[in-house]
């Protein structure tokens, strides 16, 4: 096999190649006779979108018809069998020479310090020097891959630290940048600032002068996506609400507003939002709270289903409101745990948390499959040789215990209508007649794992998070699924403990855990067991 010649409309896909071990020579000129030139003195195969080369004998051309590149992988590995030539890793996909391994020592001041700590093998490029490393996001290229194409999955499982736009960007002190999506689906949006604002496009730059206001509809010609970002200090403001960083405006049929901002600024508008305004003898609460939105955050930096964003600014992530009042607890919180994350085995965890686990917490296979995970299991909730009714962490929490009370009517009612809601079925005809329910409980974490339901035409089986959303009454989950539900006369009786999933940290817990004299660091070893609390940056 004498190679590849990829010319300039495939230029992606070159440095994709060679980033799986093929060896490539790119050439980007728009003169076919060079390339065609070239391909006869070499003897490599061209591989084009331009349909210009002629077809001229001795010159083997493969012309791709796609512009996508993983379509561009698939068509390749239709034609040519692409399995058997990758060999990942091994080619710089700068200059395309064989790279060398190095020892991680030798390369210490050449990367970042975040990477230096959690990678293990280097290879480095003889030619132009370059350092490559397997990056920590490469599971999620990975998944992006295998969708299309299946075969090639084990074979992209290192994927060279090169790619540095997969991965997270960072400010030049080395913080990480997040994207928020502060607001989605919006039709129309006006800006404004204190200062005058940069616009760019694709297609234009434009300045929004101090404090004019700029408006777009959905009718708007520009070409989005289009980044603003303040001359001075003074935040943009988006339909009303003042974002510090940058802001990039995305169009599909409607807009999408990314906020992006350094890891410590979003932190203090999520801080307050997650756990609110504690008072100063709750500090230690407050800190475990940044470290563990902090890490959440960092472990969702750059997932590839997300391409515009890495958080929500809601429930479905973390609360991020910036243009609320924050205060000086969260600030000081923020920036005395600066750059710190929660890892296990030297990379950061999934930091779970949730409001009162009722003196338990749960495991992560109740709610979240079946996989489990060292760091999230259960934790008695309470200090050692008490009694968790009593000497609960949480026990402060409004809803550390509850209660739900129905007739038998209404209690069937309720789960008819959820049931049908759940099954998107319209009619309860389908559903049949209540019969009985049976929970199945995890021991160890007292958590309803199953919830059967049996009607005289059928069975439903909710699981997980599906529990809470079958005994909701309106729109409001219930609040956990540690509880015991029992049938008394014409009642039915709910007695329940805690809100939330109730996996990870407790952030009652933490507060009452603060409150009795423990540090952060405690406070977070205590409901991630065997983890370290490491500083990133
Ligand atoms: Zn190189
Ligand atoms: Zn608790």
């Amino acid at each position: 096999m004498k190679g590849f010649i990829v010319d300039s409309t495939c230029g992606k896909l070159a440095k994709w190649l060679r980033l799986m071990g093929v060896d490539i020579i790119y050439v980007n000129d728009q003169s076919t006779s060079k390339i065609e030139l070239l391909a006869l003195k070499t003897g490599r195969t061209i591989i084009t979108r331009s349909g210009k080369l002629k077809k001229e004998e001795g010159i083997k051309t493969i012309l791709l018809r796609t512009e996508h590149l993983i379509e561009q992988i698939d068509e390749l590995d239709k034609t040519i069998g692409l399995k058997d030539k990758i060999k990942p890793f091994k080619r710089c996909p700068k200059c395309n020479t064989i790279l060398t391994e190095v020892k991680k020592e030798e390369i210490k001041d050449r990367v970042p310090p975040f990477v230096f700590k959690t990678q293990k093998r280097f290879s480095q490029c003889p030619k132009c020097g370059k350092v490559y490393w397997q990056g920590t996001h490469y599971k999620n290229i990975k998944k992006r891959i295998k969708t299309i194409l299946l075969s090639l999955t084990v074979l992209l499982s290192i994927i060279p630290g090169c790619m540095r736009r997969m991965f997270y960007k960072t400010t030049r002190s080395g913080v990480p940048l997040v994207r928020v999506l502060v607001q989605n689906d919006i039709d129309s949006f006006f800006i404004t600032s204190k200062d005058i604002i940069y616009g760019s496009s694709k297609q234009k730059d434009f300045s929004i002068g101090k404090l004019d206001t700029f408006y777009i509809t959905s009718n708007s010609v520009l070409h989005f996506p289009v980044s603003f970002e303040s001359k001075g200090n003074s935040p943009i403001i988006l339909n009303g609400i003042s974002y510090p960083g940058r802001i990039v405006v995305y169009r599909d049929s409607l807009f999408d507003v990314v906020n992006i901002v350094d890891m410590e600024t979003y932190l203090k508008g999520v801080v307050p939002q997650e756990i609110g305004f504690r008072p100063y003898g709750e500090l230690e609460a407050v800190k475990a709270q940044a470290v563990a939105a902090r890490t959440y955050a960092i472990k969702h930096l750059n997932l590839e289903e997300k391409p515009h964003y890495d958080l929500k600014a809601t429930v479905a992530d973390q609360v991020y409101r910036p243009e609320q009042k924050t205060d000086s607890v969260s600030i000081k919180a923020v920036d005395d745990t600066y750059g710190e994350v929660i890892t296990y085995k030297g990379k950061p965890i999934e930091a779970k948390y949730s409001s009162t686990c009722g003196g338990f917490t749960s495991d992560v296979t109740d709610n979240w499959g079946k996989t489990p995970v060292a760091y999230l299991k259960t934790v008695r909730d309470a200090p050692p040789f008490t009694k968790v009714e009593e000497n609960a962490f949480c026990r402060a929490s409004p809803l550390f215990q509850w209660e739900k009370r129905y007739t038998k009517e209404e209690f069937y009612r309720m789960l008819k209508r959820n049931i049908m809601e759940i099954n998107a079925v319209s009619t309860d005809s389908s559903i049949g007649n209540i019969k009985m329910f049976i929970t199945e409980i995890n021991p160890r974490s007292k958590r309803v794992i199953t919830f059967k339901v049996i009607t005289d035409k059928n069975q439903f089986l909710f699981k997980g998070l599906s529990i809470r959303k079958v005994l909701r009454e309106n729109d409001k989950l219930l609040y956990s699924n540690f509880f015991n539900i029992k049938q008394q006369n014409d009642s039915i009786i709910i007695n329940g403990r805690g809100a939330g999933h109730g996996c990870g940290m407790c952030q009652w817990g933490a507060i009452g855990m603060a409150r009795i004299g423990y540090s952060y660091i405690e406070i977070l070893k205590h409901y991630y067991r065997k983890t370290k609390i490491e500083k990133v940056y």
